[in-house]
């Protein structure tokens, strides 16, 4: 298929027009031009999509764990058989830098399908003896789950949602977000090659309206949603109607402390790779970057001299480190909090405004920013802005920086730096956040659990921890005598 075709949407393993002929675009974020056209479900489409994949999951649950898991795996193999495809195409659709697409997207959607794959044949229950018997318990699958992705790790997120579901037998129906609809869709054809029986993977592009169908519909059973604070909250709200499960992984704004024990060069790579990476538009990135007083000048020098060097550009050139933002919205909005910044007394070190990119004059390049001089109350300090923008804040003592550190709505992510063990285990244990980098920031490997606390989410991905968020326990007990009724 070329960049250019009109995509339908993906309903029990094929192509197929949406009910009310109803397209939106979806535009390359360097050009701002549209890359084609894709279909939009409506809520009839979503039925047919839930009801396909009711037929569906009943097959596949009917299969064995290693059969399913044989399905998973090959999918994988297909991904990075075709990785310069799928990399080129999610550098296309969401301006990401060609350097980093093979592996962060292709690779971590494929690794966590090999994983999941690998996992598929060991979801056990439990044995007990209890008095007058024992029980067992069956970790079994919940039916059909919805999957809504956000636009910054398009096929990442319906691999690291899908590949858990369908391993425990599971169907998914999944909505990728409006801006980057294409990487899920060539995902559902490769996972078709792979052997995935029809309906156990749909894929719905829309655009909110879509999402609010698969929340509300009574014949999902579980919604695992990537997006924003606001949007998980709708979700919860509306999936209470029909009491479904679900998996929040929401936004954040996330502390990186670095001690004065600190090996300085990494923590400047760390804070760089969590705050520049993907344009900054991370969800556990630590854009609120502490520096012990005693080292911030040396600090600061070398974190300025280095993110002065990144180059913004075309993300399909292997040399660019920081591509477009997704759109032009997103940018104005990134550039209004930078105003912010500056208005409430930030004082900028570096960056701090859109930036012009030879070739692409539609572009929407922000320079990567570094604001110093803030306080904790500030706009900037506070809200997550998703946007290559760091805050520098400083700090004397351990007590201090914690307290600080933790005084957010927010409980994503946290990382530290410092040479001292017993130091690092203690600041780990008291940081209020789902994940915890200790020197180092921003890895996700697929063996570790990954998800927020607070406002920034609930439940767990990756990991096979991820399972009990996509079985329901049975509990089934056994009587070994007779009973003795009592009338
Ligand atoms: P949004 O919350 O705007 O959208 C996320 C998805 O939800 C999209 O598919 C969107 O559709 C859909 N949606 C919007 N409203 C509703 C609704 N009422 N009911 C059901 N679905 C709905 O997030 P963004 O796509 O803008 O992504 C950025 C946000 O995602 C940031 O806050 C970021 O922190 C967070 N994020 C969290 C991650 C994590 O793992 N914790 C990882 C990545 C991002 P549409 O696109 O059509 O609007």
């Amino acid at each position: 298929m070329s960049d250019s075709s009109d995509r339908l949407l993906w309903i029990h393993g094929e192509y197929t027009a949406p009910a009310d002929g109803e397209y939106f675009e979806t535009l390359n974020p360097a050009t701002g031009k549209a890359i084609c056209k894709v279909a939009q479900a409506s809520k009839e489409d979503v039925d047919r999509a839930v009801e396909s994949a009711r037929e569906g999951q009943e097959a596949w649950a009917a299969m064995s764990g290693a059969e399913r898991g044989r399905i998973l795996v090959r999918t994988a193999q297909l991904l990075r058989q075709n990785c310069d495809e799928l990399a080129r195409l999610e550098s296309l659709d969401g301006g990401k830098p060609i350097a980093e697409t093979p592996e962060a997207d292709v690779g971590s959607a494929a690794d966590c399908l090999e994983f999941f794959g690998g996992q598929a044949a060991s979801v056990q229950g439990e044995y007990q003896a209890v008095p007058g018997g024992f029980f067992y318990t069956r970790p079994e699958p919940v039916g059909v789950c919805a999957g809504i992705g956000a636009w910054n790790y398009p096929v990442q997120i319906a691999a690291w949602k899908s590949a858990p579901a369908l391993a425990a037998g599971n169907a998914m129906v999944f909505k990728p977000a409006e801006l980057t609809p294409l990487s899920a869709l060539r995902l559902a054809e490769l996972f078709k090659e792979a052997g995935l029986p029809d309906g156990v993977f749909n894929v719905v592009p829309g655009l909110s309206d879509t999402g609010k169908a698969l929340t509300a519909h009574p014949g999902i059973a579980k919604v695992s949603l990537t997006g924003g604070v606001e949007t998980g909250k709708a979700v919860m709200r509306a999936a209470s109607e029909t009491l479904k499960l679900v998996t929040l992984e929401l936004g954040g704004k996330s502390p990186l402390i670095i001690f004065e024990d600190a090996d300085l060069d990494n923590a400047v790579g760390a804070a760089m790779l969590g705050n520049f990476y993907t344009q900054g538009e991370i969800c556990t990135n630590g854009t609120r970057v502490f520096v012990h007083e005693s080292v911030r000048e040396k600090f600061v020098e070398k974190l300025v001299a280095r993110t002065e060097k990144l180059k913004l550009g075309d993300p399909l050139d292997p040399d660019t480190d920081l591509g477009p933002l997704i759109s032009r919205d997103h940018m104005n909005g990134v550039l209004d909090y930078i105003e912010k910044g500056k208005k409430e007394g930030g004082k900028l070190l570096t960056g701090g405004g859109r930036a012009k990119v030879e070739g692409f004059p539609d572009g929407n390049f922000v320079q990567p920013t570094i604001f110093d001089g803030l306080s904790d109350d500030m706009t900037i300090v506070q809200e997550e802005i998703f946007g290559p923008v760091l805050s520098l804040l400083s700090f004397d003592n351990e007590d201090e920086v914690l307290e600080r550190a933790n005084r957010t709505h927010f409980g994503l992510a946290g990382g530290l730096f410092t040479r001292d063990v017993q130091r690092a285990h203690r600041v780990a244990a008291k940081l209020d956040a789902g994940i915890v980098w200790v020197n180092h920031y921003n890895l996700t490997p697929v063996e570790m659990p990954f998800g927020g606390i607070k406002q920034s989410g609930m439940g767990k991905e990756n990991s096979r921890r991820a399972f009990e968020y996509y079985t329901r326990l049975k509990t089934v007990y056994v009587a070994e005598g007779d009973v003795d009724a009592p009338y």
